[in-house]
Protein backbone atom coordinates (compact mmCIF):
# COMPACT_ATOMS: atom_id res chain seq x y z
CA UNK A 1 0.00 0.00 0.00
CA UNK A 2 1.41 3.43 -0.89
CA UNK A 3 1.55 5.71 2.47
CA UNK A 4 -0.54 8.87 0.43
CA UNK A 5 -2.43 9.24 -2.44
CA UNK A 6 -2.22 12.82 -4.20
CA UNK A 7 -5.19 13.73 -6.36
CA UNK A 8 -3.76 17.03 -8.41
CA UNK A 9 -5.86 19.70 -9.71
CA UNK A 10 -2.88 21.20 -11.18
CA UNK A 11 0.82 20.34 -12.65
CA UNK A 12 2.16 22.28 -10.18
CA UNK A 13 0.56 20.58 -7.70
CA UNK A 14 2.60 17.19 -8.70
CA UNK A 15 5.71 19.63 -9.51
CA UNK A 16 5.62 20.71 -5.76
CA UNK A 17 5.22 17.33 -4.76
CA UNK A 18 8.39 15.90 -6.51
CA UNK A 19 10.45 19.12 -5.45
CA UNK A 20 9.91 18.41 -1.88
CA UNK A 21 11.14 14.44 -2.25
CA UNK A 22 13.76 15.38 -4.21
CA UNK A 23 15.19 18.40 -1.62
CA UNK A 24 14.86 15.94 1.11
CA UNK A 25 17.84 14.70 -0.80
CA UNK A 26 18.94 11.14 -1.55
CA UNK A 27 18.50 9.50 1.98
CA UNK A 28 14.99 10.06 1.52
CA UNK A 29 13.53 6.30 0.54
CA UNK A 30 10.01 7.71 -0.61
CA UNK A 31 9.18 6.56 -4.16
CA UNK A 32 6.01 7.91 -6.63
CA UNK A 33 4.24 6.26 -8.54
CA UNK A 34 1.91 8.05 -11.43
CA UNK A 35 -1.14 5.92 -11.58
CA UNK A 36 -3.40 6.22 -15.09
CA UNK A 37 -6.26 3.73 -15.08
CA UNK A 38 -4.50 1.24 -12.92
CA UNK A 39 -4.41 -1.64 -15.72
CA UNK A 40 -0.65 -2.84 -16.01
CA UNK A 41 -1.30 -6.00 -14.83
CA UNK A 42 2.18 -6.02 -12.02
CA UNK A 43 1.26 -3.12 -9.64
CA UNK A 44 3.47 -0.54 -12.07
CA UNK A 45 1.29 2.18 -10.89
CA UNK A 46 1.54 1.42 -7.35
CA UNK A 47 4.12 2.89 -4.67
CA UNK A 48 5.27 0.63 -1.57
CA UNK A 49 5.09 3.14 1.29
CA UNK A 50 5.19 5.82 -1.11
CA UNK A 51 3.24 8.44 -3.24
CA UNK A 52 0.80 7.48 -5.76
CA UNK A 53 -0.26 10.33 -7.89
CA UNK A 54 -3.53 9.87 -9.43
CA UNK A 55 -3.56 11.28 -13.05
CA UNK A 56 -7.18 11.14 -13.74
CA UNK A 57 -7.76 13.98 -11.27
CA UNK A 58 -6.32 16.25 -13.84
CA UNK A 59 -8.81 15.50 -16.56
CA UNK A 60 -10.86 18.49 -15.50
CA UNK A 61 -8.87 20.57 -18.28
CA UNK A 62 -10.58 21.03 -21.87
CA UNK A 63 -8.86 18.98 -24.70
CA UNK A 64 -7.52 21.70 -27.16
CA UNK A 65 -8.36 20.48 -30.85
CA UNK A 66 -5.88 22.11 -33.35
CA UNK A 67 -7.47 21.56 -37.48
CA UNK A 68 -4.74 21.59 -39.99
CA UNK A 69 -2.11 20.00 -42.19
CA UNK A 70 -1.08 17.93 -39.10
CA UNK A 71 -4.07 17.96 -37.16
CA UNK A 72 -3.50 16.66 -33.02
CA UNK A 73 -5.76 17.40 -29.69
CA UNK A 74 -3.67 18.68 -26.76
CA UNK A 75 -4.69 16.57 -23.73
CA UNK A 76 -4.19 15.99 -19.54
CA UNK A 77 -2.06 12.53 -19.47
CA UNK A 78 -5.00 11.45 -17.12
CA UNK A 79 -7.44 11.56 -20.23
CA UNK A 80 -8.68 8.26 -21.26
CA UNK A 81 -8.86 7.16 -24.99
CA UNK A 82 -11.99 6.73 -25.00
CA UNK A 83 -13.04 10.50 -24.19
CA UNK A 84 -10.37 11.42 -27.09
CA UNK A 85 -12.01 9.06 -29.49
CA UNK A 86 -15.35 10.48 -28.96
CA UNK A 87 -14.55 13.59 -28.72
CA UNK A 88 -12.37 13.73 -32.01
CA UNK A 89 -14.91 11.82 -33.94
CA UNK A 90 -17.63 15.33 -33.23
CA UNK A 91 -14.70 17.16 -35.84
CA UNK A 92 -14.45 14.41 -37.71
CA UNK A 93 -11.47 12.86 -36.71
CA UNK A 94 -9.73 10.23 -34.93
CA UNK A 95 -5.86 9.63 -33.27
CA UNK A 96 -4.02 7.57 -36.00
CA UNK A 97 -3.06 4.94 -33.59
CA UNK A 98 -5.32 2.88 -30.87
CA UNK A 99 -5.20 0.28 -28.18
CA UNK A 100 -8.25 -2.35 -29.21
CA UNK A 101 -9.51 -1.43 -25.37
CA UNK A 102 -9.88 2.15 -24.94
CA UNK A 103 -10.34 2.29 -21.42
CA UNK A 104 -6.72 3.30 -20.58
CA UNK A 105 -5.05 6.40 -19.96
CA UNK A 106 -2.61 8.81 -22.34
CA UNK A 107 0.20 8.76 -19.60
CA UNK A 108 -0.36 4.81 -19.05
CA UNK A 109 -0.23 3.67 -22.49
CA UNK A 110 2.71 6.43 -23.84
CA UNK A 111 4.81 4.90 -20.93
CA UNK A 112 4.41 1.57 -22.21
CA UNK A 113 3.87 1.91 -26.42
CA UNK A 114 -0.32 1.36 -26.89
CA UNK A 115 -0.70 -1.44 -29.43
CA UNK A 116 -4.26 -1.76 -31.88
CA UNK A 117 -4.98 -3.05 -34.90
CA UNK A 118 -4.10 0.26 -36.37
CA UNK A 119 0.12 -0.04 -35.39
CA UNK A 120 0.76 -2.41 -38.43
CA UNK A 121 -0.18 1.44 -40.61
CA UNK A 122 1.43 3.86 -38.36
CA UNK A 123 3.33 1.99 -35.13
CA UNK A 124 2.38 2.08 -31.85
CA UNK A 125 1.06 5.20 -30.03
CA UNK A 126 4.26 6.49 -29.01
CA UNK A 127 5.13 6.90 -32.37
CA UNK A 128 2.32 9.21 -33.27
CA UNK A 129 2.87 12.08 -30.43
CA UNK A 130 3.82 15.33 -31.30
CA UNK A 131 4.98 17.39 -27.40
CA UNK A 132 4.75 16.26 -24.54
CA UNK A 133 4.87 18.06 -21.24
CA UNK A 134 6.83 16.28 -18.35
CA UNK A 135 7.80 16.73 -14.75
CA UNK A 136 11.15 15.57 -14.11
CA UNK A 137 12.90 14.14 -11.37
CA UNK A 138 13.59 17.34 -9.74
CA UNK A 139 10.34 18.49 -9.75
CA UNK A 140 11.11 20.61 -12.88
CA UNK A 141 8.06 21.16 -15.78
CA UNK A 142 9.55 20.73 -19.56
CA UNK A 143 8.16 20.51 -22.45
CA UNK A 144 9.62 18.09 -25.00
CA UNK A 145 9.07 16.73 -28.71
CA UNK A 146 11.36 15.47 -31.42
CA UNK A 147 13.06 18.79 -31.89
CA UNK A 148 12.99 20.37 -28.10
CA UNK A 149 14.37 17.97 -25.40
CA UNK A 150 14.50 15.27 -27.40
CA UNK A 151 16.43 12.71 -25.02
CA UNK A 152 13.48 13.83 -22.24
CA UNK A 153 11.00 12.95 -24.91
CA UNK A 154 12.59 9.56 -26.15
CA UNK A 155 12.88 8.73 -22.58
CA UNK A 156 9.65 9.20 -21.33
CA UNK A 157 8.12 7.06 -24.09
CA UNK A 158 7.70 4.09 -23.28
CA UNK A 159 9.70 4.68 -20.25
CA UNK A 160 7.41 3.02 -17.81
CA UNK A 161 7.21 5.84 -15.85
CA UNK A 162 10.94 6.05 -14.65
CA UNK A 163 12.02 9.25 -16.58
CA UNK A 164 9.40 11.67 -15.55
CA UNK A 165 5.28 12.11 -15.30
CA UNK A 166 3.90 13.23 -18.63
CA UNK A 167 1.18 15.48 -17.70
CA UNK A 168 0.12 16.91 -21.24
CA UNK A 169 0.33 14.91 -24.93
CA UNK A 170 -0.32 16.61 -28.25
CA UNK A 171 -1.80 13.09 -29.68
CA UNK A 172 -1.52 13.12 -33.64
CA UNK A 173 -5.18 12.86 -35.56
CA UNK A 174 -6.27 11.97 -39.03
CA UNK A 175 -9.96 12.63 -40.93
CA UNK A 176 -12.10 9.30 -39.02
CA UNK A 177 -12.57 6.55 -41.19
CA UNK A 178 -16.20 6.35 -42.43
CA UNK A 179 -16.41 2.17 -41.70
CA UNK A 180 -14.41 0.41 -39.48
CA UNK A 181 -14.64 -3.83 -39.96
CA UNK A 182 -14.05 -5.25 -36.67
CA UNK A 183 -13.82 -8.98 -37.67
CA UNK A 184 -14.18 -11.54 -34.17
CA UNK A 185 -13.37 -15.26 -35.82
CA UNK A 186 -10.42 -17.15 -34.44
CA UNK A 187 -11.73 -19.59 -37.21
CA UNK A 188 -10.01 -17.20 -39.57
CA UNK A 189 -6.73 -17.20 -37.81
CA UNK A 190 -6.50 -21.16 -38.96
CA UNK A 191 -3.89 -21.59 -41.99
CA UNK A 192 -6.62 -24.20 -43.67
CA UNK A 193 -8.83 -21.51 -43.86
CA UNK A 194 -6.76 -18.81 -44.91
CA UNK A 195 -7.12 -20.07 -48.38
CA UNK A 196 -9.71 -20.09 -51.08
CA UNK A 197 -13.52 -18.86 -50.76
CA UNK A 198 -12.39 -17.89 -47.21
CA UNK A 199 -10.10 -15.04 -48.04
CA UNK A 200 -12.61 -14.32 -51.12
CA UNK A 201 -15.02 -13.43 -48.47
CA UNK A 202 -12.89 -11.51 -46.50
CA UNK A 203 -11.49 -9.47 -49.13
CA UNK A 204 -15.09 -8.78 -50.26
CA UNK A 205 -16.02 -7.35 -46.84
CA UNK A 206 -13.03 -5.47 -46.80
CA UNK A 207 -13.63 -3.78 -50.10
CA UNK A 208 -17.44 -3.26 -49.64
C1 LIG B 1 -8.22 -5.14 -20.15
C2 LIG B 1 -6.90 -4.60 -20.68
C3 LIG B 1 -6.79 -4.34 -22.03
C4 LIG B 1 -5.60 -3.85 -22.55
N1 LIG B 1 -5.53 -3.59 -23.89
C5 LIG B 1 -4.40 -3.10 -24.41
C6 LIG B 1 -4.32 -2.79 -25.81
O1 LIG B 1 -5.25 -2.95 -26.57
N2 LIG B 1 -3.15 -2.29 -26.26
C7 LIG B 1 -2.08 -2.06 -25.43
O2 LIG B 1 -1.05 -1.57 -25.89
N3 LIG B 1 -2.13 -2.35 -24.12
C8 LIG B 1 -3.25 -2.87 -23.60
N4 LIG B 1 -3.30 -3.17 -22.26
C9 LIG B 1 -2.12 -2.92 -21.44
C10 LIG B 1 -2.13 -1.44 -21.05
O3 LIG B 1 -1.82 -0.65 -22.17
C11 LIG B 1 -1.06 -1.08 -20.09
O4 LIG B 1 -1.19 -1.88 -18.97
C12 LIG B 1 -1.22 0.43 -19.75
O5 LIG B 1 -0.05 0.88 -19.16
C13 LIG B 1 -2.37 0.66 -18.84
O6 LIG B 1 -2.76 2.00 -18.86
P1 LIG B 1 -3.28 2.65 -17.53
O7 LIG B 1 -3.84 3.98 -17.89
O8 LIG B 1 -4.17 1.73 -16.80
O9 LIG B 1 -1.89 2.86 -16.77
P2 LIG B 1 -1.40 2.35 -15.34
O10 LIG B 1 -1.55 0.89 -15.25
O11 LIG B 1 -2.04 3.15 -14.26
O12 LIG B 1 0.14 2.76 -15.41
C14 LIG B 1 1.01 2.03 -16.25
C15 LIG B 1 2.46 2.46 -16.04
O13 LIG B 1 2.64 3.79 -16.56
C16 LIG B 1 3.03 4.66 -15.51
N5 LIG B 1 2.25 5.89 -15.73
C17 LIG B 1 0.90 6.05 -15.72
N6 LIG B 1 0.58 7.30 -16.02
C18 LIG B 1 1.75 7.96 -16.22
C19 LIG B 1 2.09 9.30 -16.54
N7 LIG B 1 1.15 10.22 -16.74
N8 LIG B 1 3.39 9.63 -16.67
C20 LIG B 1 4.37 8.69 -16.47
N9 LIG B 1 4.12 7.41 -16.16
C21 LIG B 1 2.82 7.05 -16.04
C22 LIG B 1 2.66 3.97 -14.21
O14 LIG B 1 3.47 4.38 -13.13
C23 LIG B 1 2.90 2.52 -14.57
O15 LIG B 1 4.27 2.20 -14.53
C24 LIG B 1 -4.47 -3.66 -21.71
C25 LIG B 1 -4.58 -3.93 -20.33
C26 LIG B 1 -5.78 -4.40 -19.82
C27 LIG B 1 -5.89 -4.69 -18.36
Amino acid sequence: MPSAVLHPKSVYDISNLIKYIFDIGSFSEVTVAARGHGHSLEGQSQAYQGVVINMESLTGAEMRFHIGEYPYVEVSAGELWINILHQSLEKGLSPKSWTDYLHLTVGGTLSYAGISGQAFRHGPQINNVYQLQVVTGRGEVETCSEEQNTDLFHAVLGGLGQFGIITKARIALEPAPRMVLRIFNDKLLQPELLSGNHLTRVSRLLTG
